[in-house]
């Protein structure tokens, strides 16, 4: 069994797929409550009203633009991201096809402890230079060990679904990810808090770039505004 194809990465990948909606719809989303028609972006009028809107919470209008993504990351991360129900997903399948060599490794400088008490941990990085050697030879010791056997049980006619199940969390997957703006930004707060996990919040960051590219409008006030739940 080969193990020279393997790729050891640390990168969260997110690219933006499609989009839905602008400013001008969730200013025309707002209005449909007082029956009027929309005359286009009226930029004094319509950032007050955007502004309003996100101040004190009326969400809904917020629902009606969507972006959809392509996200490779592990899959503990996945483990996290599949818990935001309102999102709509496909992922690659272990069952239909023969997956990827591709496996996280930490940085060094990521490699932490936890200090503390459950639900208000902090994370140090770990000072000792053979603790963090430990881990990184433990990470690439288990992926070469685990993608070998994977490899093995292919070669002898083992069914995919049931060979995948030796491999570890930290192989990477990719998966279609949709979303409306209202919980793509509930997303958002949650993971990019300090106190999620590193790599959620890589992943949340990015994410947040990019709806700050494609609603600015929009992002600037969310900022102004405390950037909380909408
Ligand atoms: C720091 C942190 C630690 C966590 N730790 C754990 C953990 O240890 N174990 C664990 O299992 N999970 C954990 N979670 C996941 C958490 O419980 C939520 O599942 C996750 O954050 C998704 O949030 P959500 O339900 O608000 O999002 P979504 O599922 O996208 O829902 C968005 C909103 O829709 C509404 N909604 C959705 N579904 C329902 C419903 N069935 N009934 C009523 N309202 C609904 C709610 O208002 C909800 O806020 C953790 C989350 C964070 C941020």
């Amino acid at each position: 069994v080969d193990n020279s194809g393997i790729q050891f990465t640390s990168e969260m990948e997110i690219t933006l797929d499609g989009a839905m909606g602008s400013e001008e719809d969730i200013i025309r989303a707002m209005i449909v409550s007082t029956n009027k028609d929309y005359d286009g972006w009226d930029d004094k009028r319509d950032t007050g009203r955007l502004n309003r809107i996100i101040r004190d919470h009326h969400s809904s209008p917020f629902e009606m633009c969507e972006m959809r993504f392509i996200i490779e990351v592990p899959i503990f991360v996945v483990r996290e991201l599949q818990r935001y129900r309102t999102a709509n997903m496909n992922e690659m399948s272990g069952r239909y096809t023969e997956l990827p060599p591709k496996f996280y490794i930490p940085k060094e400088e990521n490699i932490r402890t936890q200090v503390g008490k459950p639900m208000s941990y902090e994370y140090e990085m770990v000072k000792s230079p053979l603790t963090r050697a430990l881990v990184l030879s433990g990470f690439t010791e288990v992926i070469e060990h685990t993608w070998e056997e994977y490899q093995l049980m292919l070669l002898n006619g083992v069914a995919r679904e049931l060979a995948r199940a030796i491999l570890p969390l930290n192989i990477y997957t990719k998966l279609m990810w949709k979303n409306d703006l209202r919980n793509i930004v509930h997303f958002i707060v949650q993971r990019t808090h300090p106190s999620a996990m590193l790599e959620i919040r890589e992943l949340a960051t990015k994410m947040e770039e990019i709806v700050a590219k494609e609603f600015p409008r929009f992002y600037k006030l969310w900022v102004e505004n405390g950037r909380q739940d909408l």
